[in-house]
């Protein structure tokens, strides 16, 4: 088995483990990513980046030239008639605007970035297997694809791995599911150059409730959101059946699915929940992103909390590595801060999922004048800053770089 020695060894190559990978590395931490994945080709995620995690990617100079698409509006949309309208451009540029990004394109130029500073190595289609510990405390871990395995001794090391974190289950963390979404969410897109809104849309019709925004470089995409643990017995009627429920959703597409949707393959059902680990940080171990907390994908909220995840754990991470210090103490201040940041998320979201997709009388009732009066309250711009920014937004610390690095705040 092959063994290797890091300063930090960070399990999950996504969002958060990559933007904190990348931020460690400039600061001349020795870094070592263990990624499942062998390629960019990984789980259909959705695509949609708030102006926070915006600025964090411009602040790391990794912004210019990524492509996407600006969107100026999250709307809430009932047939035809615009219910709420949240339009992003009252905030201060460049902040005015969210980004419409295949993740992959997000994850390849911030891989390329790590590549290109020295301190950083990449363990690519090696999933982690086992934690190495020593009197308590997690040094390292196992990994490995097929039989070839690898052994990363650390002394931290963060799980990144995402919603279902392997690195979490193995430190035999709890994890509470505490909000039951109602609703899964089944996500396809279809081929649509011509169709651009420059808007995230949730559509209400007489069926289910829909999001359906543009997508980089020439698709539409849809999240079809239909009843908890539903979507098995729709999917048994057959593709006929699908398409004729789609249609129904989202009317303004029907030659497009017909054309489209030609096998439930082409469709990804999601199973939605939002939950947190009981335990973010132990003696050589932290949590960040999806493994130490997951959202529905309302109000696109995921990708920036994983990245301000990285950015409140980099300085104080630094400073552990620097000072050989592996106690849970040492990163005290990264998990006070960023629970309370990431539980007025929680609340929002389950806000705004009631506000939005929910159905029944009342709720269906009170909608459109709620939506009507809200834009003119004082809360509601807090509410935007609190979608756009999170709740405790902080800048990049650049002033710990030693490597050099790509100038950001370009914009
Ligand atoms: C359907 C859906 C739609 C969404 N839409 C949005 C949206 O529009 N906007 C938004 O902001 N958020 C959205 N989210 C949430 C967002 O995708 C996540 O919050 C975000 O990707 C979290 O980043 P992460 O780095 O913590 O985890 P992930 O993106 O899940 O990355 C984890 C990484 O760990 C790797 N990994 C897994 N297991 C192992 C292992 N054993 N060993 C090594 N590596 C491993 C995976 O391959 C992956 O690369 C959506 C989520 C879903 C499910």
């Amino acid at each position: 088995m092959r063994e290797i020695e890091a300063d930090v060894c960070v399990s999950g190559g996504g969002p958060a483990g990559l933007v904190l990978a990348l931020l460690l590395a400039r600061s001349g931490v020795d870094v070592v990513v263990a990624e499942r994945s062998a390629s960019l080709d990984r789980e259909y995620r959705g695509e949609i980046i708030q102006p926070g995690a915006l600025r964090t990617l411009d602040q790391l100079g990794v912004l210019d030239g990524l492509g996407g698409y600006p969107m100026r509006h999250f709307q809430l949309v009932q047939g035809e008639r615009t219910l709420l309208d949240i339009d992003y451009q009252t905030l201060p540029a460049p902040d005015d605007h969210l980004l419409s990004l295949p993740q992959r394109l997000l994850l390849e130029r911030l891989l390329g970035e790590c590549k290109a500073t020295p301190g950083f190595r990449l363990l690519s289609g090696c999933s982690t297997r086992a934690l190495l510990e020593e009197n308590g405390a997690v040094t390292g871990i196992r990994c490995g694809s097929g039989d070839g395995e690898t052994q990363v001794r650390a002394r931290w090391v963060v799980a990144a791995d995402g919603r279902y974190s392997k690195t979490r289950s193995l430190a035999g963390i709890g994890y509470d599911k505490f909000e039951k979404f109602e609703h899964d969410v089944v996500w396809f897109k279809l081929i649509a150059p011509e169709r651009r809104t420059s808007a995230v849309r949730i559509h209400r019709t007489a069926a289910d409730p829909v999001l359906v925004h543009d997508s980089y470089p020439d698709r539409v995409q849809i999240g079809w959101t239909l009843a908890k643990g539903s979507y098995k017995t729709v999917a048994a009627k057959g593709i006929e059946h699908v398409r004729e429920q789609l249609i129904a959703a989202v009317p303004q597409h029907a030659d497009l699915i017909r054309e489209q949707v030609t096998a439930l393959s082409e469709l990804s059902p999601l199973d939605v929940f939002s939950g947190r680990a009981q335990e973010w940080v132990r003696p050589g171990l932290v949590l960040i992103g999806d493994a130490a907390h997951t959202h529905s994908p309302i109000g696109a909220q995921g990708i920036n909390l994983a990245i301000a995840d990285a950015v409140a754990l980099h300085p104080e991470l630094v400073a552990a590595v620097a000072a050989k210090d592996n106690r849970p103490a040492a990163l005290a201040g990264f998990e006070a801060e960023r629970r309370a940041a990431v539980d007025t998320v929680f609340t929002l979201q389950s806000r705004q999922n009631k506000g939005m997709l929910s159905s029944g009388r009342i709720v269906d009732a009170v909608r459109p004048v709620i939506a009507k009066l809200l834009p003119h309250t004082p809360i509601f711009r807090k509410i935007l800053n609190l979608v756009a920014f999170g709740a405790r937004p902080r800048d990049v610390r650049a002033d710990l770089f030693r490597a050099p690095s790509n100038p950001g705040g370009t914009r």
